[in-house]
């Protein structure tokens, strides 16, 4: 029989709405969801190939014990003695979870609950550090909380829109193809792309600002002092809802012009541009992705970019203010149910000893995690000196995926007790799991995720369970079951789970915290099935349709107003003699991740079959290779070969290699293998955009 559900995407935190169609003789088509609010029927080339994904090669149908197939209630035991034994000798602290972003928000909730408030450890870290722990760490210094005040309406409503550190064509396309039409229909709207690289949203910039890596601070910065010096500030906003702003005014008078221009190897004539632009512009929007976030000073960049529109009072309103756009298709949903190291459920704070008891009180818990838990790359560095005696790894590959994966890869193997849950059976990360559990993939499994612009979707099903593949949070209930917590996981459902999600989030809350989806508790299972795409804040009474948060203060500082932080640019030049070249990770348009699941479409493989690294022309030359020639990557980290790509796109001293390629696909190309583990101090972002690298015809 035909069947047709309204789902989401699963891949970038676009989040946009699709309608897949499951026909009679097994094919899966997708189209776009013309009443989801996010994409209004639009897709991408990855979305609209998302039926072409759903095959079961290559899948994990069975639990597994040391390569052996095992019966779910055996591997369940395994993991569940595993963990005690490892906590009762060591301490919780010598456990962890290491998650992703590909989770619904229910199997997140479940996971972040064991872990923090069972288990008693902090240690539940997930890939969306890689992603987006920059902007959560900045706006949590300057509003007190981990909020995007803005929507996607406003960066179609905006007269001018920044985009830094964003290739928004291949990266977030629909939000792309949503402002290309904004544009077309309003040519006056004014596009400035801030961006080492020449991208392809390049192509709509009517400025393009090729700063050298790492200068946003300095530019931003530059800015703040502009907007000082030609009288933009908002001075009745500034004095009524923020502090800080003339720590901010000092280290910002403390740069002169001159200075940026030299930091961010900028033309004066464009940095003037730019400036003005913003300084006589209302409304404008300034958008920031990866290359802001993946950065030793990602969080100062954030902040760098949020004192410029505090300063202006442009935040909050129609058509204004800061906007992170995030990677993946539930960070924003893991980031609400407290699902990094440092964070608590419902955006509460680890650190806040009311907010801990708050947490630990509502789940009736036995223990609370006191402190912060080991961010991704502390976390795998403790695997790799045994200080993690067990380790549970869902939903991502980070063999593939972490900086100086050689050494993650060398210390999962080196661990002495590896859960692995995920769909496919080959990847780089699942052949080392000593227990490995099959888990329900997109079209399969049911729950909740949040996107860039607060809005929770519902993911529903349309394909039977494959095998004895089972929901993420089943199989973490069942190991909290069998560790004595039956009664805290006695769940039956995901609707149930949300139900308790949306009930912490309102527990106590009154307005103090931003995250609160009050308005939801209680649903029964038809309505949470039936759960339209909404934007949060909804408590419980809620004008359901006031979705910005700040046009009128009210930021989450005891004080309720806002924060300038004074950031200071400093240098990022990490090139030497030995290692010459500045290296950039990122994606590409048709391929997601580590191309698990895109890299089953031949159709999204034939945008760009192979991994490749661009370089300028005349690098190429003083390395003597042609296009398309092999060429070396080399880091005191490690190697990858891949082929060059000879563009004037790319700046000089400069290579671009996307992150996707792994052994699978094409041999040692894992660039990941090559990319340092240095992190932001604060958010412990890895910095994955501004490496240095040798280079050569190999
Ligand atoms: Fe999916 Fe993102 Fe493309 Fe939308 S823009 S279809 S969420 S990959």
């Amino acid at each position: 029989m035909q069947k047709e559900v309204k789902t989401t995407c699963p891949y970038c935190g676009v989040g946009c709405g699709v309608i897949a169609k499951l026909a009679e003789d097994g094919k899966v088509s997708v189209k776009g969801d013309p009443d989801h609010p996010s994409n209004f029927g639009r897709l991408c080339s990855k979305g609209s190939a998302l039926g072409e994904t759903v095959d079961l090669d290559g899948r994990i149908l069975h639990p597994e014990i040391a390569g052996e197939r095992a019966e779910w209630g055996q591997a369940l035991d395994l993991v569940a003695q595993r963990f005690s034994d490892a906590i009762a000798e060591h301490g919780p602290d010598s456990v962890a979870f290491y998650v992703s972003g590909q989770l619904l928000t229910e199997d997140y909730y479940i996971a972040n609950k064991l872990m923090k408030g069972f288990i008693g450890s902090a240690n539940i870290d997930t890939n969306s550090r890689l992603c987006m722990s920059s902007s959560v760490a900045g706006h949590r210094r300057a509003f007190g909380s981990d909020t995007v005040p803005g929507t996607y309406e406003d960066i179609e409503l905006a007269d001018l829109v920044i985009l830094t550190g964003s290739n928004l064509a291949w990266c977030h396309p629909v939000i792309y193809q949503r402002l290309a039409v904004a544009k077309a229909a309003r040519p006056g709207m004014k596009v400035v792309v801030i961006d080492p690289r020449r991208t392809m949203t390049s192509d709509i910039a009517d400025l393009h600002l090729a700063i050298r890596p790492d200068s946003d601070v300095a530019l931003f910065v530059g800015l703040f002092e502009h907007l000082i010096a030609s009288n933009a500030i908002d001075q009745n906003y500034v004095a009524e809802h923020t502090n800080g702003f003339a720590e901010a005014f000092t280290a910002a008078t403390g740069v002169s012009f001159n200075e940026v221009l030299d930091m961010t190897g900028l033309p004066a004539m464009q940095l003037r541009e730019f400036y003005r632009l913003f300084a006589t512009t209302e409304k404008v929007v300034t958008c920031y992705s990866q290359g802001v976030n993946q950065s030793s000073s990602g969080t100062d960049k954030v902040n760098a970019i949020i004192n410029c529109h505090l300063a202006t009072g442009r935040i909050g309103r129609p058509g204004m203010g800061p906007f992170s756009l995030t990677g993946q298709p539930n960070a924003m949903g893991g980031r609400e149910v407290g699902g990094l190291a440092n964070m608590l459920a419902a955006h509460m704070a680890i650190e806040n000893a009311e907010d801990r008891d708050r947490v630990q009180r509502f789940w009736n818990a036995p223990a609370i995690a006191q402190k912060p838990g080991l961010k991704a790359v502390d976390m795998f560095r403790a695997v790799a000196d045994g200080r993690i005696k067990a380790l549970w790894i869902m939903a991502t590959n980070p063999v593939v995926s972490m900086p100086d994966a050689d050494a993650v890869e060398a210390a999962i193997k080196a661990c002495p007790f590896v859960v692995v849950s995920d769909v496919l059976k080959s990847t780089d990360t699942a052949r080392h799991a000593h227990v490995l559990l099959p888990s329900l993939g997109w079209g399969e499994k049911s729950g909740t995720v949040t996107n860039s612009e607060r809005r929770i979707s519902r993911q529903r099903p349309f394909l039977d369970a494959p095998g004895e593949a089972r929901a993420d949070w089943w199989q973490l209930a069942e190991v909290a079951r069998r560790m004595d917590f039956a009664q805290a996981f006695d769940f039956s459902s995901n609707a149930e789970i949300f139900d308790e999600h949306a009930a912490l989030s309102a527990f106590e809350n009154n307005g103090r915290r931003d995250f609160d989806i009050g308005a939801y508790v209680g649903l029964n299972h038809q309505s949470y099935d039936e759960l339209p795409p909404f934007q949060w804040p909804q408590p419980a009474g809620h004008n359901a349709t006031e979705t910005r948060f700040f046009a009128k203060g009210g930021f989450y500082h005891a004080d309720g107003k806002a924060r300038f932080i004074a950031v200071e640019p400093v240098a990022s030049d990490r090139t030497s003699a030995d290692y010459p070249f500045t290296l950039n990770t990122g994606r590409i348009r048709d391929q997601w991740h580590t191309m698990t699941r895109t890299g089953k479409s031949a159709r999204l493989s034939s945008h760009i079959a192979e991994p490749f690294a661009e370089l300028h022309p005349r690098d190429a030359i003083e390395i003597r290779v042609g296009n398309a020639g092999l060429v070396e990557i080399e880091s005191p980290h490690g190697k990858a070969v891949v082929r060059a790509l000879i563009t004037e796109r790319q700046a000089r001293g400069s290579i671009f290699v996307p992150m996707h390629w792994n052994d699978q696909f094409a041999a040692k190309a894992r660039i990941d293998a090559v990319v340092a583990p240095l992190t932001d101090a604060i958010s412990g972002q890895p910095a994955s955009k501004n490496g240095a690298v040798a280079a050569r015809r190999f």
